[in-house]
């Protein structure tokens, strides 16, 4: 074993996304000697360039559109003439990501994080090569992300055939846009193109959008969906998808076998999941294997079976999430540093930043029911005042406790609001809170959040304004 003055870094982080820039600070914080290894032109990996921050600007802005434009602001006395400047709503897009992906490059400097540009490689478990340079490190840690999911035999051109990249750019609003996959990317990018005026039809393999939300969650937001004009193709599959003079002809199927059937559109976004990135990263040389999903399995710590080879987030089994990867960038930094580096993996919320937005945290009832007695409250937006004073009536909270014990094991909504009130819910599950913990907590009066407090009251059956 290389006496430890001779690696070139205590630390080497491969891939600079939310899971790899944190791992690569806190190690810096540490005082590790760090480098990150990173080969896009620009730090913050798929969350910063491509996905949840663009994704975000778009959402955001045709959201402001569609109010401005569909009729919503007239019944708050505000009468507006609106016209689309889309070139300016993708210039606020990418000014987004060059401030957020240029913020990272001045923490990496501030910190003394040390980026190496170029595609990693493993040599051994404790070098790689980027680019021309061989580098050595006493840990490295994997943290390559993921890409966009293929369609068997569907070419993504980019022009008709689109990844969510390619749909955070079109240069015009499609007059018809067919959106294969009805999970985050399907129904966030879907609803952007919609607001702005795009017809957008959804064709989803299962027979419910959104696999691995709540049961309740995933039909009413699907019938919130249609309220608002997105057409679904529920258990459905796409065979084949033929361009032609920029038009696509899509074979669809029914999902358990049926007669086949033809849907054209100008605009297709694939969007069915994402797979782990170890193309190229040469593990073999490393000693290490990839799983049956492409992933590299680690152990609590974030260990790998080779000694002082880490893997976060994507990459790694576990939901594809940029907080999820943040927090185990913490911790496995903190893991190296002889700390003790823990992420609570069944308390990881998640957020769909459609309007109204939908968010959950724990367990669905489907899954806490298989695994024992549970009681459920639930309580309606409608009945929430700021809510409704806002016309924002759609969505409610459902709180899922522990029939024996109360403990919370599951909180879910839809409110216009709902990414931000599920913090409170995740914290509270956090510390342990049972549902009565979270109605005996005093809620400011007027606001969104009041409605989880009704939810948990709803537990015991008593709460006040339904
Ligand atoms: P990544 O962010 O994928 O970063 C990995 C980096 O490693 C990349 O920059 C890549 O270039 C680099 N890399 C790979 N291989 C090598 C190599 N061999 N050498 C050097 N560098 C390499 N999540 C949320 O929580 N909220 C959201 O709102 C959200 N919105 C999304 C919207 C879209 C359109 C998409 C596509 C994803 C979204 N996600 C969202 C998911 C989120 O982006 C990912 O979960 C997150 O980025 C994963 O972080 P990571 O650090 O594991 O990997
Ligand atoms: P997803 O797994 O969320 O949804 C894919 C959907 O496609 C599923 O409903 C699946 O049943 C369906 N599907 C699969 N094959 C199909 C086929 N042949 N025909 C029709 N439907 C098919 O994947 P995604 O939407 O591509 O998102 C990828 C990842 O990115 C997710 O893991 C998600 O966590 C992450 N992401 C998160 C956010 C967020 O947190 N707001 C936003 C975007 C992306």
């Amino acid at each position: 074993m290389a006496d430890e003055q001779q690696y070139d870094y205590d630390v080497l982080v491969i891939g600079a996304g939310p899971g790899g820039y944190v791992a690569a600070i806190r190690a810096a914080q540490l005082g590790l000697r760090t480098a990150c290894a990173e080969s896009r032109e620009t730090l913050g990996g798929t969350c910063l360039n491509v996905g949840c921050i663009p994704s975000k600007a778009m959402l955001h802005a045709s959201e402001l559109y569609d109010h401005a434009a569909n009729g919503a602001m007239t019944k708050l006395g505000i009468k507006t003439q609106v016209e689309l400047d889309l070139e300016t709503m993708h210039g606020q897009r990418r000014d987004a990501v060059k401030q957020l992906t240029g913020g990272i490059e001045y923490l990496f400097k501030k910190n003394k994080v040390t980026w190496l540009k170029g595609r990693a490689a493993f040599q051994d478990a404790h070098s790689v090569t980027v680019g021309d340079q061989r580098v050595t490190a006493r840990n490295i840690v994997i943290a390559t992300g993921s890409s966009v999911t293929a369609l068997p035999g569907v070419t993504i051109d980019q022009q008709v055939v689109v990844d969510s990249t390619g749909a955070l750019e079109l240069p015009r609003v499609p007059d018809h846009m067919v959106v294969i996959g009805g999970g985050v990317i399907g129904l966030e990018l879907g609803s952007v193109w919609r607001r702005l005026g795009a017809k957008v039809t959804c064709v989803e393999f299962l027979d419910q959008i959104l696999p691995g939300f709540d049961g309740d969650i995933r039909k009413e937001s699907n019938k919130i969906f249609k309220k608002q004009g997105i057409e679904f193709k529920l258990s459905t599959k796409v065979t084949n998808v033929a361009v032609e003079g920029g038009k696509a002809v899509l074979t669809l199927e029914p999902a358990q076998g049926g007669e086949a059937s033809t849907l054209e559109a100008d605009c297709v976004l694939v969007s069915i999941g994402r797979r782990p990135n170890t193309d190229g990263l040469n593990l073999e040389a490393a000693g290490l294997a990839i799983n049956q999903r492409g992933q590299v399995e680690i152990d609590h710590d974030f260990r790998t079976k080779v000694d002082g080879i880490w893997a976060i987030g994507d990459v790694v089994p576990g939901p594809m999430l940029a907080h999820k990867a943040e927090d185990e960038g913490i911790a496995v930094a903190e893991n190296i540093a002889g700390q003790h580096g823990i992420v609570n993996h069944d308390v990881i919320p998640s957020v769909v930043y459609t309007w109204p937005e939908i968010a959950g945290v724990g367990l669905t009832e489907e899954v806490a029911r298989e695994r024992g007695e549970v009681k459920v409250g639930k309580f309606p937006m409608m009945a929430n005042s700021r809510a409704k004073t806002n016309h924002e009536p759609d969505g409610f909270v459902k709180v899922i406790a522990d029939a024996q014990t109360d403990r919370v094991l599951g909180v879910w909504c839809i409110a216009t609001v709902g990414g931000t009130m599920i913090a409170q819910a995740a914290q509270a599950m956090e510390f342990g809170a049972t549902s009565e913990d979270i109605a005996y907590t005093c809620h400011a009066h007027p606001t969104h959040s009041e409605a989880i407090k009704e939810a948990a009251m709803a537990v015991t059956g008593k709460p006040i304004h339904i």
